[in-house]
């Protein structure tokens, strides 16, 4: 390792902080970059920075998005009386993929998790709280893992939003925990929406 330049070691350790890159990716990765058409990185450069900079949280739903409100939320053709919770923006990719849902969304940014000192407070409850003031929505449908985690921010939910008159159902199957889009199977998540039942 000695005897790489400086800037190709420094390469390999900014690829490293990259999640699900291990050590052999890395230098992979970095030996490529720098025996590239420099066109090629530069434009890798630009898209990095771009992405960065321009690609936010939405304010009323917290997908990912460069326009506020984001697309999901404009979308007249989505019926917005209806909102799906999930943990976290990629888990909006795994239920559109599923084809099963054309509802409005809500990204609490995370799970209730008293181990990791994480508190409703911590997560955009207060937001899905007022989202549902003045009635426009009358239908919450909760799409957290089925785990521990997953049960206590469900079970929160229900206690807090269950006095606003608003129907809460959880999915049939939570989403896989800790999931990619690939643990996801499509079929399986559109009936486990459409097999979602009452929360309480
Ligand atoms: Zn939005």
């Amino acid at each position: 390792v000695t005897s790489l330049p400086p800037a190709l070691v420094e390469l390999i350790a900014a690829l490293r902080r990259l999640p699900s890159v291990g050590p052999r990716s890395a230098e992979r990765l970095a030996l490529h970059l720098v025996q590239t058409d420099q066109v090629h990185v530069r434009a890798l450069a630009d898209a990095l920075l771009r992405a960065s900079t321009e690609v936010r949280l939405c304010e009323r739903c917290g997908a990912l998005t460069q326009q506020q409100p984001c697309a999901l939320c404009t979308d007249p053709r989505r019926d917005h009386s209806i909102l799906c919770v999930v943990e976290r923006p990629v888990d909006i990719l795994s239920i559109e993929k599923s084809g099963g849902y054309r509802g409005g969304y809500h990204v609490l940014g995370g799970r209730i998790s008293p181990t990791n000192g994480v508190g409703p407070e911590d997560l955009r409850v207060a937001e899905l709280e007022q989202r549902l003031v003045g009635g426009a929505v009358s239908e919450v449908v909760v799409a957290l893992p089925t785990d521990v985690e997953g049960d206590a921010t469900a079970f929160y939910l229900a206690k807090r939003l269950g006095a606003r008159g608003v129907k809460l159902t959880r999915l049939a199957h939570g989403l896989p925990a800790g999931s990619s889009l690939d643990f996801a199977d499509d079929l399986t998540l559109s009936r486990a929406i459409e097999g979602r039942r009452p929360l309480s």
